[in-house]
């Protein structure tokens, strides 16, 4: 079993080390260059698309949805500072910071909302994507514009439509 040590030679020793912890939150905390903190969603370019909120294991991002509204919430309480949002992003709007501190004395300040206008199908009223979610579909695949303010279901059928008409020469079978 080891001596203990007497309190004198303990204060020998610590007063030889000197002080071997940090003076935070007095001085800057002391990061690994890996340190992964909260996020940042760049409102200005999410699409509202929802990939983010499906990779998140604790669902600290939320979709929201209401009658016009789509509505991605990020509680940072609940953040496990991953990161797997900023690799699903399709527009790399999160960005990962290395900022870790939550100490708040009014909760609101952990939470972040990025507001969407929700698309509505024209034909059927029913509800699609984001407008933005459409636009960024339009620029990125070869979907007829035609069809751009419909419903994947109207989407469907109109397309079905289009290929039997043009297979009958406008002439229903
Ligand atoms: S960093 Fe991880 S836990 Fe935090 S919001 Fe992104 S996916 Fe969710
Ligand atoms: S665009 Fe990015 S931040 Fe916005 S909902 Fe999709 S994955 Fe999340």
């Amino acid at each position: 079993m080891s001596e203990k040590l007497k309190p004198a030679k303990l204060l020998v020793i610590a007063s030889k080390a000197g002080r071997v912890t940090k003076r935070y939150p007095y001085d800057e905390p002391l990061l690994s260059p890996d340190f992964r903190g909260k996020i940042t969603i760049d409102e200005n370019l999410c699409i509202g698309c929802g990939a983010c909120v499906n990779a998140c294991p604790p669902n600290a991002l939320q979709l929201m949805k209401d009658k016009d509204t789509v509505v991605l919430r990020y509680f940072v309480g609940r953040c496990i500072f991953c990161w797997r949002c900023v690799d699903v992003c399709p527009v790399g709007a999160i960005k990962g910071l290395r900022e870790f501190e939550l100490a708040t004395n009014d909760i609101s300040d952990l939470y972040v909302h990025v507001v969407h206008k929700k698309a509505k199908c024209e034909k059927c009223e029913g509800e699609g994507a984001t407008q933005r979610m459409l636009y960024y579909v339009v620029q990125k695949s070869p979907i007829v514009e035609e069809y751009l303010n419909e419903c994947p279901d109207c989407r469907r059928k109109s397309f079905i439509d289009s290929v039997v008409k043009r297979r009958t020469g406008g002439v229903s079978e």
